[in-house]
């Protein structure tokens, strides 16, 4: 129904599309539209159907080599090896599919955790549902910070400014119009009566009727998806490709060496090639980089469990070596259960316990003191709260609205100023939104009659006055905005001593941990135009202060000890004043002892005064959305890694700048979240140590089985390229180093990849991803694994061929094979020694390592595979001499780890 809407008034648009603007769909209605035009919702065509992911195993430039080398053996008749590489390429392809599928699972189902809310007004209520249940008809209601979920047309629209890069590439903020009637053929940029799907509010308020919706969209028509969780590579996948790339020359190399030195030796030019084939297959670690997206795909689910979700994989990695985590105060550390608590006019103070229905008197305290009365019916116009149920016989009031502005709603309907009844006589019809770098908002109402009846209750304090101006916000910014102050029903000038007195009050509230909201009034006879507006906020009366309390989060405390265990630093950042912030970080354990450093003093530090300032700072107050901007890039030329926290539009430049960006889940804009990489669910600080937990874990065991196949196949090219060089003929035969890879690299390093989480995780300092494998102290650990192995098995192996026997190739795979599952079991922890560790925590490693060994002692003593795999039964002496080998890696791997090499700092 692809129509020229912006053409059409709303009302029109109304009609065609057959709903009431003032109720908006019936549920009923709903239901059935939903059920004919289909979910909002464009289809994924990022999606993958399993053949196709099957197929995909198949692409890999050493799949096809296997595949040659397969086709190859089978030229030259040999039967046997072209079936076992046959037989690897299949078993490699199928582990690789379930790996890929599962990811790819538990990608969907993140994806399907970050569908969006949406604000409707439905049967003449206002509530919220699944975006991707809007149809059309429906009526949204838009504010600050949301992402536009359907293509509509606007109903209303105050200061609307929408950013619509997503769909038209245009960067700057396209500003809205619902009264606009446009030309039919106006393009789709200067449409500025409608909102399109995949945008997002910058700025204002409005509402706008559905028209299209999911793939009927402009964004839907352009068949792109909106990303709302990707798999990107992470910094490690990145560094892992280019190593594998790296082997793989290597060992092409290592393998053409090989092959001259065999013939040199005297070797047959077929055996040799089989074996140059074999031994780069064997040495290349194919199946590592499935192995680790597994690992990170699986560990996001964990994540989401905890109430993490992850928007980009890349952040699973980086959470494992953030040091600083830089978190709002509000809805963060505390609870965002704000309650007024303090009411402070000149000359009297009303401290609240409003947490209960009955707030002691409040109404009687009204009667006796116009000031607090005006301060309550200021609080709740001046305000973007619902007042949900007015008509409650017992005052258990449900308020709608950001938690500030709901705690003074239900504040005044406790003292009987219900916020429905005072909009009924002075409608809002006027604002200057609230803005967190003015911190402040004002709303202008009225006309009031001038017949004399005037506005009810208000009409005594408007002194003639036709509108009634209100503004709330930060005592410092309001102060220098009024000239006057209101004492009992008096105005009085603000001079000096008043402006100290409301200084000492509010410094005094906030000292408790308060949030504390100053409240002005002005009186005018005529209403401005538009463009004077911004000059409605001076001139105010000044008419008293609200304190408002918000306890920190019980679990942060304890978190925030962990953190300082675990060597990272937290740091408060706030949009409240010093002393609030200095009162809540207290509370909750975060070091005050290097002061409070304020929004301006930031803006004043040149970039190096701030590196240093955030060495020692842990919290900030009063920070405006860009200081936050310097505050990471500060953090980040010292060399720190950090992740922050955000809310608002104004946050998203910071939360793309941290290395970790955090949005939050119930109270963050669909912008903030758009720009995060990870979504608090419940928007709690304790949910990211946790997450920080789990990353590191993850980063762990990633290490843990990438040394694992890195070490082991260090160990494969060393004895067969240094064999020759002891005088000795192949050491391996083609068919038993691709068993060897078989049994090794698969099962014990994906069990690996599930050991749990180790107690100590968070005592540890931090470590930057990917310098552990990828730095020359991880190159040392991996040679000296591999060495150790290579010592053994070669020196055993060539102890026999000198003794003789006839099973020393069967001796030399056995210890290889045996030895390798030693160093598995050996890396289940990188701090502490195995035996710390109990053997059940870890089930899969010992059944995988279990189910290894017997198939190697399959391949020694039945027969018919002896015959395949040329090996010869070992006595149970040699078996003795395997296993102490065995052993013997284990504790020369338990020694190199416990000397540090697989730790950091
Ligand atoms: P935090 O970082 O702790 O989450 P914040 O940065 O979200 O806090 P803001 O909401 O920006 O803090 O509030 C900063 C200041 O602006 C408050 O201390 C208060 O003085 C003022 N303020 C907050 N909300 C409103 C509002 N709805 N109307 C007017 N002023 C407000």
């Amino acid at each position: 129904m692809n129509q020229a809407w912006h053409s059409l008034t709303a009302e029109e648009t109304a009609t065609r599309l057959d709903v009431d603007l003032r109720q908006g769909l019936s549920e009923t209605e709903a239901g059935n539209r939903l059920a004919s035009f289909g979910p909002n919702e464009i289809p994924a065509t990022g999606m993958r159907p399993p053949w196709r992911i099957f197929a995909g195993q198949f692409s890999g430039m050493l799949v096809q080599i296997l595949i040659a080398a397969a086709a190859f053996a089978l030229t030259i008749g040999e039967i046997l090896e072209a079936g076992v590489i046959l037989a690897l390429v299949l078993l490699n392809s199928v582990l690789g599919f379930l790996q890929e599928a599962r990811a790819e699972r538990a990608l969907v189902a993140l994806r399907r955790m970050a569908i969006g809310q949406a604000t409707v007004q439905r049967g003449g209520r206002i509530c919220e549902i699944p975006a991707d249940r809007l149809v059309p008809g429906d009526i949204v209601l838009l504010q600050t910070g949301d992402g536009i979920p359907a293509d509509g047309r606007l109903l209303e629209s105050i200061d609307l400014s929408v950013q619509e890069s997503a769909l038209t590439g245009e960067s700057a903020p396209v500003r809205k119009d619902a009264d606009a009637v446009l030309e039919p053929a106006t393009a789709l940029a200067d449409r500025t009566n409608r909102v399109h799907l995949g945008t997002q509010v910058v700025y204002g308020r409005g509402s706008f009727i559905v028209t299209e919706t999911g793939a009927s969209t402009a964004l839907g028509a352009t068949a792109r998806l909106l990303e709302s969780v990707t798999a990107e590579p992470t910094p490690l996948q990145k560094q892992l490709d280019g190593l594998a790339r790296m082997l793989a020359y290597g060992v092409a190399g290592v393998a053409v060496v090989v092959l001259l030195l065999g013939i040199a030796g005297g070797e047959s030019f077929r055996t040799m090639i089989l074996t140059a084939v074999s031994l780069a297959v064997a040495a290349v670690p194919e199946s590592l980089t499935a192995l680790v997206a597994i690992t990170l795909a699986v560990g996001a689910q964990k994540m989401l469990g905890q109430g993490a979700l992850i928007r980009r994989l890349p952040a699973v990695e980086a959470l494992g070596s953030i040091e600083v985590i830089c978190a709002d105060k509000t809805g963060t550390m505390t609870e965002n259960r704000m309650t007024v608590s303090v009411l402070d006019v000149a000359e009297h103070r009303l401290e609240l316990k409003l947490a209960e229905p009955d707030s002691g008197g409040l109404a009687a305290e009204i009667a006796g003191h116009p000031a607090i009365d005006l301060l309550l019916i200021g609080g709740a116009l001046c305000n973007d709260g619902l007042l949900e149920n007015p008509e409650d016989p017992h005052g258990a009031y449900r308020v709608r609205g950001e938690p500030t502005e709901a705690a003074l709603v239900l504040a005044a309907a406790r003292g009987g100023r219900l916020k429905t009844a005072l909009e009924a006589t002075l409608p809002r019809i006027a604002e200057i939104p609230f803005d967190a770098g003015r911190r402040l908002m004002t709303t202008v109402h009225g006309p009031v009659a001038t017949d004399g009846v005037g506005p009810g209750v208000v009409g005594r304090y408007l002194d003639g006055g036709r509108y009634l101006v209100l503004t709330k916000g930060a005592v410092e910014a309001l102060l220098p905005r009024a000239d006057t102050i209101w004492v009992d029903g008096d105005e009085r000038v603000l001079d000096a001593a008043w402006r100290e007195r409301i200084t000492r009050a509010h410094d005094a509230l906030a000292e408790k941990g308060m949030r504390v909201l100053a409240v002005g009034m002005r009186r005018l006879a005529t209403l401005p135009d538009k463009d004077a507006r911004a000059a409605l906020e001076n001139g105010l009366s000044f008419i008293g202060l609200i304190g408002i309390y918000d306890p920190p989060r019980p679990a942060v405390t304890h978190a925030i000890a962990e953190c300082r265990q675990a060597g990272i630093k937290a740091v408060m950042i706030t949009g409240d004043h010093p002393l609030t912030a200095r009162h809540i970080a207290e509370e909750v354990g975060i070091d005050t002892a290097a002061g409070v450093i304020g929004g301006s003093e930031i803006a004043a530090m040149t970039p190096a005064e701030l590196r240093e300032t955030v060495k020692r700072a842990t919290v900030f107050a009063r920070v405006a959305p860009e200081d936050k901007l310097r505050l990471i890039e500060a953090y980040q030329s010292e060399g720190w890694s950090v992740a922050m926290t955000g809310d608002g539009v104004n946050d998203a430049p910071a939360l793309k700048k941290a290395d970790i960006g955090i949005a939050m889940g119930r109270m963050g804009t669909d912008v903030a979240k758009e720009a995060a990489q990870i979504v608090l669910l419940d928007d709690n600080f304790a949910t990211i140590t946790a997450a920080v937990r789990q990353g590191r874990a993850i980063y762990d065991n990633l290490i843990k089985f990438i040394v694992y196949l890195l070490s082991c196949n260090v160990s494969e090219i060393a004895v067969v390229t240094f064999a020759p060089f002891l005088g000795m003929p192949l050491p391996l035969l083609p068919l038993q180093i691709l068993w060897m890879n078989l049994v090794t690299d698969g099962l014990p390093a994906l069990a690996l990849g599930m050991e749990p989480a180790e107690d100590d995780l968070m005592e540890r300092p931090s470590q930057t991803a990917g310098e552990l494998i990828f730095g020359k102290q991880g190159l040392y650990l991996m040679l000296l694994v591999g060495a150790l192995i290579t010592e053994l098995s070669l020196g055993i192996g060539f102890a026999y061929w000198l003794g003789g026997s006839a099973a020393w190739q069967t001796m030399l795979l056995t210890v290889l094979v045996f030895s390798q599952m030693a160093v598995a079991l050996a890396l289940r922890s990188r701090s502490r020694p195995t035996v710390q560790l109990g053997w059940g925590s870890n089930p899969a490693l010992l059944g995988a390592v279990a189910a290894t060994v017997l198939l190697q002692l399959a391949i020694v003593y039945l027969p018919p595979l002896q015959t395949a795999f040329q090996t010869t039964a070992l006595s149970l002496g040699d078996l003795a001499v395997a296993g102490a080998s065995a052993v013997a890696v284990f504790l020369g791997t338990e020694r190199i780890k416990l000397a540090g090499f697989l730790r950091q700092g």
